[in-house]
């Protein structure tokens, strides 16, 4: 009888000490995956790409004033939410000499710009998430190619992802694997930041579970008028089925867009699979989503401009790459290139 009631007590202490503990670890956490996703807002994406896209950038030509002023707004940005870098303090800048453009270009020193959270469980496994920093510059008159889609869209929507996952990490419930905000320079004159990354890594290329890519996410298709709330996946099930699987998955729970395959089609002939930095990463068997709204009439020219995106719909899009980010940061087992 003393020793049942030794037990009870026992079990009433252990179980009261626990729920304190949970109370203490939990407070911080209120904050469900859907309120950090919905901390990725039209307005936010609106007031990031006026100025990303804006005539000052000069279209963000590799290696010039332009592309610098651009590479200084995302580091400036990733500084000010507290989002270290993988390589050392204050040091955002993956530099990459000027040869490695091809001389004949005459393109100046350039860099991709790198921003870091580190896993809590299994820092090892890295999430990239990419987006081209770099555009077209100017014309000889002067004009500029503000590339606001292209991609403007992506670079900022990374901004606000890694916002989202800053805020979860500030409540302690960040996520398991770490991810890797990886901007590239260099792709419109030949994917070059992505393949220097690729051959250069911070991070064993073993290691890198994925990498999901965005290049224009702010327009719709003219194709698409008569249903805008889509989006073009490519590459999703080509290394593995399980990422497909997790893409399809948080689209139906969270955010319901019409995912198109079209693009995906290996007898399509645009092949837009090996024409964006996400290739790069294919080459080296990682599997990849890239997501596209495909082209259109503004497509690099000058009138690809800020005024007009679709924000909202480019909200919902940024919040299906989180969520899909998240799954895969937080769920138990790896995702698996199933398909190689
Ligand atoms: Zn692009």
């Amino acid at each position: 009888m003393k020793y049942l009631f030794v037990t009870l007590l026992t079990v009433f202490t252990v179980s009261y000490n626990s729920a304190q503990n949970s109370i203490t670890t939990t407070v911080p956490e209120t904050m469900s995956v859907v309120d950090y996703s919905n901390t990725i807002t039209a307005e936010d994406l609106k007031t990031h790409l006026y100025i990303y896209a804006g005539d000052a950038m000069r279209g963000r030509m590799t290696g010039t004033k332009g592309q610098k002023l651009a590479a200084e707004y995302l580091r400036n940005f990733y500084q000010n939410q507290g989002i270290a870098s993988p390589i050392e303090e204050n040091n955002y800048y993956q530099s990459i000499p000027s040869d490695y453009f091809g001389k004949s270009k005459n393109r100046g020193d350039s860099e991709n710009v790198v921003a870091y959270i580190e896993g809590s469980e299994k820092p090892n496994e890295l999430i990239i998430l990419s987006a081209h920093l770099d555009h077209v510059g100017t014309d000889k008159d002067g004009n500029v190619f503000n590339g606001a889609d292209d991609d403007g869209s992506g670079t900022v929507a990374l901004l606000e992802i890694a916002e989202a996952f800053q805020q979860a990490v500030k409540n302690g419930n960040g996520p398991k694997r770490s991810i890797l905000f990886l901007h590239v320079t260099g792709e419109e004159i030949g994917l070059f930041g992505s393949r220097y990354y690729t051959e250069n890594p911070l991070f064993p290329l073993e290691n890198t579970v994925c990498n999901l890519n965005t290049d224009m996410i702010g327009r719709i298709d003219p194709n698409k008028t008569e249903s805008p709330n889509y989006i073009y996946l490519i590459g999703s099930d080509k290394l593995s089925q399980e990422l497909h699987d997790v893409s399809e998955e948080m689209n139906k729970t969270y955010t319901k867009l019409e995912l198109d395959y079209t693009f995906n089609d290996e007898d399509d002939p645009n092949r837009f699979y090996y024409r964006s930095d996400h290739y790069n990463f294919v080459k080296k068997n990682i599997p990849v989503i890239f997501y596209f709204n495909g082209t259109h009439e503004d497509y690099h020219k000058i009138s690809d401009t800020p005024d007009k995106i679709e924000y909202e719909l480019m909200e919902t899009r940024a919040r299906l790459i989180f969520h899909t980010a998240w799954e895969i940061a937080n769920r138990e087992g790896r995702i698996t290139a199933d398909k190689l």
